[in-house]
């Protein structure tokens, strides 16, 4: 009896998703240098916020951005582990860790350098045409992907699906067995093709860049609420928060007073299994 309830556990833990919230910034990170607002003075932990990276179950990163070497020299990741990266679009807040994620050392004999971690990225022809001359994309095993073609790596299903940001930019779908995570840094809206494929998806991550005030790149999250439950996500977590939002606190109750419950706002260090 015992024995068969540890292998159930066992087996339901393997099937989780693993999502951790390396970092939960816009383009910017908070607190802003030299700025005495609410955010940038708060004294809670969850207003210090570094570029938006999630790592999924230990293996893939979503997006490289300036954070990514913070991100994995942190004692709760184990950087030999990563294997691949997904990359949603050319900004410099999503691509600028490609500069460091081409050093990742395996072990090796005591006392030599271990042999270097080859790292396949999962990138639109697109966008990976905007930066392949600014890194060393020979280091890298690059799989330039069509939108809606589904990559199978680590056990993951990977579909890059168009966002309305720049003409470049990709929301990504992860999922494994029936669970289904969409990532969405940057985005204005959803064409109706990918609305379509997320449709009540178990999770989404997107764009908390503005509170109320209109840009046009990127929704608000006024909007955001309301684009969920058109969704039906069944959870919905901010990502990419900006500067002229709320604190922490203030702004998790304003979307689930505007949104619901199912309605989060993300930090770094947040750590989700699904
Ligand atoms: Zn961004
Ligand atoms: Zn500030």
């Amino acid at each position: 009896m015992l024995l068969s309830k540890t292998l159930f556990s066992f087996a339901t833990r393997e099937l989780l998703m693993k999502i951790k919230f390396l970092g939960t910034s816009a383009a910017w990170p908070l607190p802003r240098l030299g700025c005495q607002c609410n955010i940038c003075s708060s004294k809670d932990p969850k207003d210090r916020r570094t570029r938006t990276q999630l790592l999924i179950n230990d293996v893939l990163l979503l997006d490289a951005g300036i954070d990514t070497y913070q991100h994995l020299i942190n004692s709760k990741v184990d950087p030999k582990k990563i294997k691949f990266v997904a990359v949603s679009h050319e900004h410099p807040d999503h691509t600028l860790g490609f500069q460091d994620l081409s050093r990742i050392y395996l072990p090796r004999k005591k006392g030599q350098i271990g042999s270097k971690s080859k790292i396949e990225v999962i990138i639109h022809q697109k966008t990976f045409s905007k930066i392949k001359n600014l890194f060393h994309f020979n280091e890298y095993k690059v799989l330039p992907v069509e939108i809606g073609q589904i990559v199978k790596v680590g056990g993951l299903d990977i579909q890059l699906l168009p966002v309305n940001h720049t003409n470049s930019s990709f929301g990504i779908l992860v999922s494994e067995g029936g669970k289904k995570l969409f990532y969405a840094p940057d985005m204005k809206s959803l064409p109706e093709e990918t609305f379509k494929k997320i449709n009540r998806v178990d999770l989404i991550a997107f764009d908390g860049s503005e509170l109320k005030i209109k840009s046009k790149s990127h929704q608000t999250i006024l909007e955001g609420t309301k684009l969920g439950k058109e969704l039906k996500a069944k959870q919905v977590y901010f990502i990419h928060i900006g500067h002229r939002t709320l604190p922490y606190k203030e702004l998790e109750g304003f979307v689930k007073d505007k949104g619901g419950k199912q309605f989060n706002i993300s930090y770094d260090g947040l750590e989700i299994n699904l």
